[in-house]
Protein backbone atom coordinates (compact mmCIF):
# COMPACT_ATOMS: atom_id res chain seq x y z
CA UNK A 1 0.00 0.00 0.00
CA UNK A 2 1.51 3.62 -1.05
CA UNK A 3 0.66 6.32 1.20
CA UNK A 4 1.36 9.80 0.57
CA UNK A 5 1.40 12.76 3.19
CA UNK A 6 0.97 15.90 2.00
CA UNK A 7 0.23 19.30 3.62
CA UNK A 8 2.01 22.41 4.10
CA UNK A 9 4.58 22.15 7.00
CA UNK A 10 3.46 22.08 10.57
CA UNK A 11 0.19 20.69 9.45
CA UNK A 12 1.04 16.88 11.10
CA UNK A 13 2.53 14.92 8.50
CA UNK A 14 5.57 13.72 10.77
CA UNK A 15 3.39 13.06 13.49
CA UNK A 16 0.48 10.99 11.93
CA UNK A 17 2.93 9.20 9.30
CA UNK A 18 4.66 7.80 12.56
CA UNK A 19 1.12 7.03 13.79
CA UNK A 20 0.35 5.20 10.45
CA UNK A 21 3.97 3.07 10.70
CA UNK A 22 2.81 2.04 14.14
CA UNK A 23 -0.61 0.61 13.69
CA UNK A 24 -0.18 -0.34 9.88
CA UNK A 25 3.69 -1.77 9.53
CA UNK A 26 4.25 0.08 6.86
CA UNK A 27 7.45 2.19 6.79
CA UNK A 28 7.09 6.11 6.93
CA UNK A 29 9.85 8.30 4.29
CA UNK A 30 10.45 11.11 5.06
CA UNK A 31 12.89 13.22 2.29
CA UNK A 32 13.21 15.79 4.91
CA UNK A 33 14.92 13.27 7.70
CA UNK A 34 17.04 11.98 4.74
CA UNK A 35 18.23 15.45 4.01
CA UNK A 36 18.90 16.18 7.67
CA UNK A 37 20.44 13.28 8.30
CA UNK A 38 23.11 14.20 5.44
CA UNK A 39 23.39 17.98 6.72
CA UNK A 40 24.84 16.08 10.32
CA UNK A 41 26.72 14.10 8.63
CA UNK A 42 28.61 16.39 6.88
CA UNK A 43 28.01 14.90 3.07
CA UNK A 44 27.83 16.33 -0.60
CA UNK A 45 24.23 15.56 -0.60
CA UNK A 46 23.93 17.03 3.28
CA UNK A 47 25.73 20.52 1.68
CA UNK A 48 23.16 20.70 -1.46
CA UNK A 49 20.16 20.21 0.79
CA UNK A 50 21.45 22.54 3.29
CA UNK A 51 21.59 25.89 0.71
CA UNK A 52 18.37 25.10 -0.25
CA UNK A 53 16.57 23.98 3.15
CA UNK A 54 17.80 27.17 5.21
CA UNK A 55 16.07 29.29 2.89
CA UNK A 56 12.61 27.89 3.12
CA UNK A 57 13.16 26.26 -0.90
CA UNK A 58 12.74 23.02 -2.25
CA UNK A 59 16.01 20.79 -3.17
CA UNK A 60 15.39 20.23 -6.89
CA UNK A 61 13.47 17.84 -8.26
CA UNK A 62 16.33 15.32 -9.94
CA UNK A 63 18.23 15.20 -6.75
CA UNK A 64 15.14 14.61 -4.99
CA UNK A 65 13.27 11.59 -7.26
CA UNK A 66 16.87 9.90 -7.27
CA UNK A 67 16.80 9.24 -3.82
CA UNK A 68 13.32 7.98 -3.67
CA UNK A 69 13.33 5.95 -6.34
CA UNK A 70 16.78 4.09 -4.17
CA UNK A 71 14.46 3.88 -1.26
CA UNK A 72 11.73 2.40 -3.45
CA UNK A 73 13.65 -0.86 -4.41
CA UNK A 74 14.70 -1.44 -0.79
CA UNK A 75 13.12 -4.68 0.81
CA UNK A 76 11.38 -2.83 3.58
CA UNK A 77 9.12 -1.13 1.70
CA UNK A 78 7.78 -3.62 -0.90
CA UNK A 79 4.66 -4.36 1.33
CA UNK A 80 3.79 -0.88 1.83
CA UNK A 81 5.26 2.90 2.48
CA UNK A 82 4.12 5.97 4.05
CA UNK A 83 5.93 8.98 1.78
CA UNK A 84 5.80 11.68 4.60
CA UNK A 85 6.82 15.31 2.34
CA UNK A 86 7.55 13.51 -1.21
CA UNK A 87 6.13 14.52 -3.12
CA UNK A 88 6.00 18.17 -3.33
CA UNK A 89 5.86 19.11 -7.29
CA UNK A 90 3.64 18.12 -9.98
CA UNK A 91 7.15 16.79 -11.87
CA UNK A 92 8.17 14.98 -8.59
CA UNK A 93 4.40 12.54 -8.19
CA UNK A 94 4.60 12.24 -12.07
CA UNK A 95 8.20 10.54 -11.76
CA UNK A 96 6.53 8.81 -8.71
CA UNK A 97 3.58 7.49 -10.80
CA UNK A 98 6.34 6.00 -13.34
CA UNK A 99 8.24 4.20 -10.91
CA UNK A 100 5.47 2.73 -9.11
CA UNK A 101 3.82 1.85 -12.56
CA UNK A 102 7.00 -0.26 -13.43
CA UNK A 103 6.40 -2.34 -10.81
CA UNK A 104 2.65 -3.04 -11.16
CA UNK A 105 1.80 -0.47 -8.21
CA UNK A 106 0.14 3.45 -7.73
CA UNK A 107 -0.80 5.64 -5.38
CA UNK A 108 -3.48 4.47 -2.52
CA UNK A 109 -4.30 7.09 -0.08
CA UNK A 110 -3.53 10.78 -0.22
CA UNK A 111 -3.77 12.29 3.08
CA UNK A 112 -3.85 15.43 2.80
CA UNK A 113 -3.65 18.03 6.18
CA UNK A 114 -4.55 21.43 6.64
CA UNK A 115 -4.10 23.86 9.63
CA UNK A 116 -4.79 27.41 9.57
CA UNK A 117 -1.78 29.56 9.00
CA UNK A 118 -1.58 31.29 12.65
CA UNK A 119 -1.52 27.58 14.36
CA UNK A 120 1.10 26.72 11.95
CA UNK A 121 3.54 29.29 13.05
CA UNK A 122 2.80 28.80 16.42
CA UNK A 123 3.52 25.22 16.42
CA UNK A 124 6.58 25.46 13.94
CA UNK A 125 8.12 28.02 16.12
CA UNK A 126 7.57 25.90 19.66
CA UNK A 127 8.29 22.37 17.73
CA UNK A 128 11.26 20.30 19.60
CA UNK A 129 12.58 17.20 17.95
CA UNK A 130 14.60 14.16 19.76
CA UNK A 131 17.95 13.93 18.20
CA UNK A 132 18.29 10.34 18.43
CA UNK A 133 17.56 9.34 14.78
CA UNK A 134 16.53 6.09 15.57
CA UNK A 135 13.44 8.02 17.73
CA UNK A 136 12.74 11.50 16.28
CA UNK A 137 10.03 12.01 18.31
CA UNK A 138 8.49 15.44 17.68
CA UNK A 139 7.39 17.85 21.36
CA UNK A 140 5.49 20.87 21.39
CA UNK A 141 7.18 23.24 24.20
CA UNK A 142 3.52 24.73 24.55
CA UNK A 143 1.24 21.56 23.92
CA UNK A 144 2.96 18.46 24.30
CA UNK A 145 6.06 19.25 26.37
CA UNK A 146 8.53 16.50 27.40
CA UNK A 147 8.43 15.85 31.29
CA UNK A 148 12.07 17.13 32.15
CA UNK A 149 13.06 20.17 30.24
CA UNK A 150 15.00 19.37 26.76
CA UNK A 151 14.78 15.56 27.32
CA UNK A 152 13.24 12.95 25.25
CA UNK A 153 10.45 11.07 27.44
CA UNK A 154 11.26 8.08 25.55
CA UNK A 155 15.02 7.48 24.78
CA UNK A 156 16.71 9.68 27.24
CA UNK A 157 17.94 12.25 24.13
CA UNK A 158 18.83 15.90 23.90
CA UNK A 159 15.79 17.33 22.44
CA UNK A 160 16.49 19.95 19.41
CA UNK A 161 15.14 22.87 17.39
CA UNK A 162 15.46 22.40 13.70
CA UNK A 163 17.13 24.98 11.96
CA UNK A 164 14.41 25.90 9.44
CA UNK A 165 11.60 25.98 12.90
CA UNK A 166 11.78 29.45 13.07
CA UNK A 167 8.94 32.55 12.05
CA UNK A 168 11.04 33.64 8.93
CA UNK A 169 12.12 30.79 7.52
CA UNK A 170 8.56 29.23 8.06
CA UNK A 171 6.69 31.88 6.23
CA UNK A 172 8.88 31.29 3.14
CA UNK A 173 8.59 27.43 3.14
CA UNK A 174 4.51 28.28 3.10
CA UNK A 175 4.97 30.26 0.13
CA UNK A 176 7.02 27.09 -1.33
CA UNK A 177 4.10 24.93 -0.63
CA UNK A 178 1.47 27.01 -1.94
CA UNK A 179 3.75 28.08 -5.18
CA UNK A 180 4.83 24.51 -5.85
CA UNK A 181 3.17 21.45 -3.39
CA UNK A 182 -0.49 23.12 -3.30
CA UNK A 183 -1.31 22.07 -7.29
CA UNK A 184 -0.90 18.67 -6.21
CA UNK A 185 -3.87 18.68 -4.19
CA UNK A 186 -5.64 18.86 -7.39
CA UNK A 187 -3.68 16.29 -9.09
CA UNK A 188 -4.42 13.80 -6.36
CA UNK A 189 -8.08 14.76 -6.11
CA UNK A 190 -7.96 13.90 -10.17
CA UNK A 191 -7.45 10.63 -9.25
CA UNK A 192 -9.57 10.05 -6.85
CA UNK A 193 -6.91 9.28 -4.03
CA UNK A 194 -7.73 12.56 -1.81
CA UNK A 195 -8.38 12.28 1.64
CA UNK A 196 -8.70 15.85 3.25
CA UNK A 197 -8.06 16.16 6.97
CA UNK A 198 -7.95 19.44 8.79
CA UNK A 199 -6.04 19.13 12.28
CA UNK A 200 -6.32 21.89 14.26
CA UNK A 201 -6.78 22.69 17.86
CA UNK A 202 -9.06 24.98 17.14
CA UNK A 203 -12.00 22.23 16.23
CA UNK A 204 -10.01 19.98 18.54
CA UNK A 205 -8.89 17.53 15.75
CA UNK A 206 -5.59 16.55 16.21
CA UNK A 207 -2.87 14.21 14.51
CA UNK A 208 -3.94 11.26 16.52
CA UNK A 209 -7.46 11.74 15.63
CA UNK A 210 -6.34 11.65 11.68
CA UNK A 211 -4.50 8.66 12.38
CA UNK A 212 -6.82 6.58 14.45
CA UNK A 213 -10.00 7.33 11.81
CA UNK A 214 -7.15 6.49 8.59
CA UNK A 215 -6.62 3.48 10.53
CA UNK A 216 -9.97 2.51 11.23
CA UNK A 217 -11.24 3.09 7.59
CA UNK A 218 -8.43 1.19 6.15
CA UNK A 219 -9.28 -2.10 8.71
CA UNK A 220 -12.85 -1.87 7.27
P1 LIG B 1 10.20 18.49 5.97
O1 LIG B 1 10.95 17.79 7.03
O2 LIG B 1 9.30 17.57 5.19
O3 LIG B 1 9.49 19.72 6.48
O4 LIG B 1 11.29 19.02 4.92
C1 LIG B 1 12.28 19.95 5.27
C2 LIG B 1 12.84 20.60 4.02
O5 LIG B 1 13.49 19.60 3.21
C3 LIG B 1 11.82 21.24 3.09
O6 LIG B 1 11.49 22.56 3.50
C4 LIG B 1 12.58 21.22 1.77
O7 LIG B 1 13.56 22.25 1.71
C5 LIG B 1 13.31 19.89 1.83
N1 LIG B 1 12.48 18.81 1.23
C6 LIG B 1 11.86 17.80 1.89
N2 LIG B 1 11.18 17.03 1.03
C7 LIG B 1 11.36 17.57 -0.21
C8 LIG B 1 10.89 17.24 -1.50
N3 LIG B 1 10.05 16.21 -1.72
N4 LIG B 1 11.30 18.03 -2.54
C9 LIG B 1 12.12 19.07 -2.34
N5 LIG B 1 12.59 19.46 -1.15
C10 LIG B 1 12.21 18.71 -0.08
Amino acid sequence: MIIIMLGAPGTGKGTVAALLEGELGYKQVSTGDIFRKNIQEGTELGKLADSYISKGQLVPDDVTINIVASRLEEPDVQEGIILDGFPRTVAQAEALDDILAKKGKKVDMVLNLTTPEEEIIERVVSRRICSNQQCKTVYNVVMNPPKQEGICDKCGAKLVQRQDDNEETIKSRIATYMEQTSPLVEYYQNKGVLRTEEVSQRINHLGKDVADEVVRDINK
